[in-house]
């Protein structure tokens, strides 16, 4: 799909036809310009030439989870997730980069980094999932940037991308429904806190103290976890906006309960909450048990600490979290 190009295509076409084009795309979501009878024949034309809306993909399902690899132009490949929890709400996990240039050790996706992706790309993954979910008359209603990829390494085009999916001319999801999860670019962290969005903000600590971090996350050796909590404070201050700190429960690495009881230490800050992660393995490390995973969940209450537990979507089908690599292909 060049949908980046349907732009400059019709820049000279009337200030109309450009809303009835994103009309056509976005909300009646059509896959063919041909069934596009609104549109001159010869603009019909042009379009299914220069802009075809064909997204190159291929589906893996796992109950209620979607997995999606798509492929763009230049033939980089990224995974892309939906999860339908219900008939009220379904959730696009989008990915902002080709790989990861951060390589967490737990993670598949950052075993390898291509590119940046651009805005239209990463509102791609959303359209072929409002497509899918079309067919059932269910819509998109809440985004999460976690898939592949760094957020904050590719602002301008996920801040751009979260506007689109936030205008009612694209696909109107309000900001609210929206989270942008960092592993703790602190500048990415000063940046957001000036933006005029009401989108959540999440951190991947998944460690309380250094010495883990770093081992399970070598961009911590950058930005340290004292770094990383006084921007995070400092965007507390400025947007009085809530912070979730999810952590990955990683067998024997970040689970004791010495390890709850730093991070309970860590999280007596307001407006804070910590989401704990069953890690999905990808090689590496083990899952923790469920019942290290509950007392370190009941330890973190005892000290006052709203925590919640991940429900896990798609692990069969390698689309949970770390687990995303585009490692398929598609024909
Ligand atoms: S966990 Fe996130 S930041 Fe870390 S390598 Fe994977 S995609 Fe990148």
């Amino acid at each position: 799909m060049k949908i980046d190009s349907l732009e400059e295509i019709i820049k000279n076409e009337p200030a109309y036809r450009i809303k009835q084009i994103r009309k056509l795309i976005y909300k009646d979501l059509i896959e063919d310009w041909n069934v596009a009878l609104v549109l001159p024949l010869s603009l019909r034309e042009r379009l299914s030439k220069e802009c075809p809306l064909e997204i190159k993909h291929k589906l893996f399902k796992d109950n209620n989870t979607l997995k999606a690899l798509i492929e763009f132009e230049d033939g980089s490949k990224i995974e892309t997730v939906l999860m339908e929890h219900d008939q009220e709400r379904s959730t696009v996990c989008v990915s902002s980069q080709v790989g990861c240039p951060l390589k967490c050790s737990f993670c598949a996706t950052g075993a390898s980094f291509k590119r940046n992706l651009t805005s239209f790309e990463i509102i791609e993954q959303v359209l072929l999932f409002s497509r899918e979910l079309k067919k059932k008359n269910k819509k998109v209603t809440n985004i999460v940037f976690m898939g592949m990829g760094e957020p904050f390494l590719n602002y301008d085009n996920v801040i751009e991308s979260i506007k689109m999916i936030n205008s009612p001319e694209y696909f109107n999801i309000g900001s609210r429904k929206i989270s942008i999860s960092t592993a703790g670019i602190i500048e990415g962290i000063e940046r957001f806190s000036n933006e005029d969005l009401q989108v959540n903000l999440s951190i991947s600590l998944h460690a309380p103290n250094d010495l883990i971090r770093s081992n399970l996350m070598p961009i911590n050796k950058k930005y340290s976890v004292e770094k990383l909590l006084k921007a995070v404070d400092q965007y507390i201050k400025k947007t009085n906006r809530k912070v979730m700190f999810e952590y990955l429960m990683i067998k024997g690495e970040n689970d004791s309960l010495e390890s709850a009881e730093e991070l309970s230490l860590l999280m007596k800050r307001p407006l804070v909450m910590v989401n704990l992660i069953v890690y999905n393995p990808t090689g590496k490390f083990k899952p923790s048990d469920n019942n290290t995973i509950k007392k370190f969940k009941e330890y973190l209450e005892k000290k006052g600490i709203f925590t919640t537990q991940r429900y896990e979507f798609g692990r069969k089908i390698n689309a949970a979290c770390g687990q995303l690599a585009a490692y398929d292909t598609i024909n």
